[in-house]
């Protein structure tokens, strides 16, 4: 038989699909499970969002669309990005894609050559590693433990720039921490990346509506407005609007850079389908009921969970302040045992707490984190909290 290509061989099945699928077939073999494993928002689009795709059937033309995506839906991405302080850009600056995983994986492709570096905190989201293995991308992690709230310092970044990556991959909020970057902690980060012109930098900021506590959601350029240049903004409607299935992304960023993208979609997927790209407008310019009161609703259950976190002791637990997730060290459990069983590490924690209480959370290590689990609390509201209890019996049950 011929071979495979060898980038495949660094291509690797989402490990986040890998527990969700294990919790599935508990599911199926009829065991009461909870799931705060996949990252999915578990809500759908409003009415207005169907109404729109039900039009666009009606009137479909069958046809072939833009590269860069409809006019009509840059020009509603152009305001919403407005809504968040990003302004000044035209549909020259923006594109589209399948999701904001296909705009991270096109900008790997228009940005990095083999052996190109790209540098990325830990906790990352696991695609990030992913896809710059794919590309053969030299990887320069930089690891921010929960001591330094999973937040990158400065100093971190200054010390990383000077090795002159092609591409920083900056997550904000992030993926898995929950973790949001507060207005003077992105406006010293955007001063050390004003000094480094070498780099470019990828923020992928797709919960900048999900963010909590006032805290608000800032970006590099608005604290530098030079970084404009060098700056591409990654956005999607998945987690916003409750449309992952739907899979629309968007970038925003220097024109050379978005045409790059653009003239990648040419190459695959060609355009988004057009009613797909109707129900979006629908989403971007319609009411906004939806995603503020989810946002509202997620903070509500962020601190439910953090309730619990914080009174199993040993764990340790940085305060998330956006997305959907929470993500506590439990390190201080490794080395005891549960029903009799040693529970070693991540994984075999994640294992135990699945098979003995039917909770699935997905280990850290996924995410480069192996002292910590991901506990996503999207679910419906009446589990969420006989789920936390289960995750304090575990704990309290460990000896
Ligand atoms: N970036 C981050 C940080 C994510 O969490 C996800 C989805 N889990 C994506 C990108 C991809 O989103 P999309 O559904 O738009 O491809």
């Amino acid at each position: 038989m011929p071979q495979l290509a060898q980038r495949i061989g660094r291509a690797k099945p989402s490990a986040i699909m890998q527990v969700a699928d294990k919790a599935k077939k508990l599911k199926a073999e009829g065991r009461d499970i909870i799931s705060f494993s996949i990252g999915v928002p578990n809500f759908l689009p409003g009415p207005h969002v169907y109404e729109a795709a039900r039009e666009a059937i009606a009137k479909d033309s069958g046809q072939y669309g833009s590269n860069r995506g409809a006019d009509a839906l840059l020009d509603a991405f152009l305001k919403h990005m407005e809504g968040v302080g990003l302004t000044g850009y035209t549909r020259a600056n923006c594109s589209t894609g399948i999701g904001a995983k296909h705009i991270l994986y096109n900008l790997a492709e228009a940005l990095l050559d083999e052996g190109d570096s790209i540098a990325f905190a830990i906790p990352y989201w696991t695609s990030y590693l992913d896809i710059a293995e794919i590309v053969n991308a030299k990887i320069d992690l930089l690891p921010c433990p929960p001591e330094q709230d999973y937040k990158l310092t400065p100093a971190q970044l200054d010390a990383a720039l000077a090795r002159k990556p092609r591409v920083f991959l900056f997550n904000n909020p992030s993926n898995p921490t929950g973790m949001v970057y507060t207005r003077d902690e992105i406006s010293a980060l955007a001063d050390v990346i004003a000094k480094h012109p070498d780099t470019w930098v990828i923020t992928d900021d797709i919960y900048n509506r999900m963010v909590f506590d006032g805290v608000g959601y800032h970006n590099f350029v608005q604290a530098r407005p030079e970084l404009r240049d060098r700056v591409i903004f990654v956005d999607s409607l998945s987690k916003t609007y409750g449309m992952p299935g739907w899979r629309v992304g968007f970038m925003a960023g220097p024109e050379v850079v978005a045409n790059a993208v653009t003239t990648m979609n040419s190459n695959h997927i060609t355009n988004l389908p057009e009613i797909v790209v109707a129900a979006s407008i629908a989403a971007l310019a319609g009411p906004q009921d939806v995603p503020e009161e989810k946002c509202r609703e997620f903070q509500a259950k962020r601190d439910q969970v953090m309730a619990v976190m914080e009174s199993i002791p040993g764990i340790v637990c940085p305060r998330p302040q956006g997305a959907f997730y929470v993500f506590p060290d439990v390190s201080a459990y490794y080395g005891k045992s549960h029903g009799g069983q040693v529970v070693g590490n991540d994984i075999e924690l994640c294992n135990a707490l699945l098979q003995s209480k039917g909770v699935a959370c997905v280990p850290g290590s996924a995410f480069g984190e192996p002292r910590s689990l991901r506990i996503s609390y999207t679910c419906p509201t009446p589990q969420l909290a006989p789920g936390l209890e289960r995750i304090r019996e575990f704990f309290n049950e460990m000896q």
